[in-house]
């Protein structure tokens, strides 16, 4: 167990999404190092489902949700579809707890009903603004008499509940920054309840929190301000904060916040152009953790083996796409490759290729391994072993007159050929270059165009006997025709 984590016997840790969108990579990373964090322990990892937001929250993303999260590799030990003895898991089931909390905070003076309507604060926040005043609730409804109530409610006012931040300053220790202080007197007395009777974020948070027992919330920075309102929640509960680590955000390329500019931003994107899980999860812990022996290919289980709280960093973390290919890619050659064939498959059909003979695609796939870094990229290449037709990146090269008298030679030698191999292919390049004087690039470059349509790729012997006699012949004609 970590020394920062000594005071805790039990580790208790939540990773608690909103099913109100696909699983982001930064919500995957706080899900990830929670994970790591509970598993390095053998401590608790929780998965707490926030859906307090019923317009927004659905039961597809929620299923969605726990799938990307089994994909990644990571099991919980508490949740809604494993229960525990800290559930409901579900905070769209746990609504009447945070009412008997809000009413026990009412009553001990700590939270106040607030009958002022949308309207009425909009105006009063406009007016501070243009005084250059606090926006701070303003205390309207500190004090209301019996009378002021009975006319609200007569009106067909509903309260909301508030919590009355006290004018004090509120510190609290977080694991990589150091103390972290924040001034009541800058915080307006929020909402926890709101009308309608269903709890905010930060108040269903807090109480869940002290009430699952949550030793430890490791969450993204964004939600730095949030944690003074949970610390005064927690301590008019009667309860001490959980520890607190708050991770930096997690950066595009031009150093602003990661979004959908950027490019694929959700697990599933990555997952459905054929990213590995290992990898993903490797990638994402690096984001702004590193292991202390400076490596930077690391299984789960040296993560697990490696992962401390106190090698998280407070500095940006920038999603590099193609650091993130590299590491990839580096799974694609070191997974089994038996395995990566299974899974290249249905890459290889979406693409609408016959892959009937299994053999014949296992090649193909072994012929461009070092060429891709994902499955789908992987299948974007075995392209030039299954198409009938070759579509020239550039077509001038196979229309001038040293080409078509190499394609000619080419038909020539082959005429009486039976056993076609990369060798074989060799041999003819040899004669067609005795025969005609044309070599080097001018020889090779018209070939590799007539017979896959691109300029770069594979070792062009290799292509060729994956591609079979009568299809080099077939696409040789072709390219002497254009
Ligand atoms: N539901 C919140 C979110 O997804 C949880 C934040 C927290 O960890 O407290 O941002
Ligand atoms: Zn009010």
């Amino acid at each position: 167990m970590s020394e920062l984590s000594q005071n805790h016997i039990n580790i208790r840790v939540r990773f608690a999404p909103s099913p109100t969108g696909y699983l982001h990579v930064g919500n995957a990373r706080t899900a990830i190092l929670n994970w790591l964090f509970a598993r390095h322990c053998g401590g608790s990892f929780i998965l707490r489902v926030e859906d307090t937001d019923m317009d927004r929250s659905t039961t597809e993303y929620y299923k969605e949700l726990l799938d990307d999260l089994k994909w990644l590799g990571l099991d919980w030990d508490e949740g809604p579809d494993v229960g525990g003895d800290f559930g409901p898991y579900k905070q769209s089931d746990r609504l009447q707890i945070y009412q008997d909390y809000a009413n026990k905070l009412l009553a001990q003076g700590n939270a106040f009903k607030c009958y002022c309507t949308a309207e009425e604060i909009k105006e009063k926040s406009e007016l501070a603004i243009s005084k250059g005043e606090s926006v701070n609730y303003d205390g309207t409804c500190y004090q209301l008499s019996q009378e002021q109530i009975r006319q609200f409610e007569s009106q067909g006012r509903k309260p909301v509940i508030r919590f009355r931040v006290p004018s004090e300053e509120i510190s609290f220790s977080d694991i990589v920054r150091g103390t972290i202080t924040f001034d009541g007197d800058n915080i307006s007395d929020f909402v926890i309840l709101r009308a309608v009777g269903i709890a905010t974020y930060n108040f269903a948070a807090a109480v869940d929190d002290t009430l699952m027992s949550i030793s430890h919330i490791v969450r993204g920075e964004d939600h730095l301000s949030n944690t003074p309102k949970q610390i005064l929640i927690h301590n008019a509960l009667g309860h001490t904060s959980p520890n607190f680590v708050h991770i930096p955000m997690i950066l595009g390329s031009d150093r602003s916040k990661l979004s959908k500019r950027h490019g694929d931003n959700q697990v599933r994107q990555y997952r459905e152009k054929g990213y590995f899980p290992e990898a993903l999860v490797n990638f994402l812990s690096l984001l702004s953790w590193s292991s202390p022996t400076g490596d930077e290919l690391l299984s789960m289980k040296r993560l697990v083996e490696e992962f401390t709280l106190e090698r998280l960093s407070k500095s940006a973390a920038i999603f590099d796409l193609e650091k993130f290919n590299w590491m990839n890619g580096w799974y694609l050659r070191n997974i089994e490759f038996d395995k990566i064939t299974n899974m290249a498959i249905p890459f290889l059909e979406k693409e609408g290729y016959d892959i009937s003979d299994e053999t014949f695609a296992k090649k193909c796939i072994g012929a461009v391994i070092t060429r891709a870094d994902y499955l789908q990229e992987l299948a974007t290449r075995c392209s030039i072993f299954f198409q009938d037709e070759v579509m020239f990146e550039n077509d001038t090269l196979m229309k001038s007159e040293s080409s078509k008298k190499i394609f000619a030679e080419f038909l020539n030698e082959t005429k009486n050929i039976t056993d076609w191999r990369g060798e074989t292919f060799k041999q003819i390049m040899k004669t067609i270059q005795q025969k005609t004087g044309v070599k080097g690039k001018d020889l090779w470059m018209p070939f590799r165009m007539a017979l896959t349509g691109l300029e770069h790729g594979l070792e062009l012997p290799n292509v060729v006997e994956l591609l079979g006699l009568e299809k080099s012949k077939q696409f040789i004609q072709k390219a002497i025709n254009t």
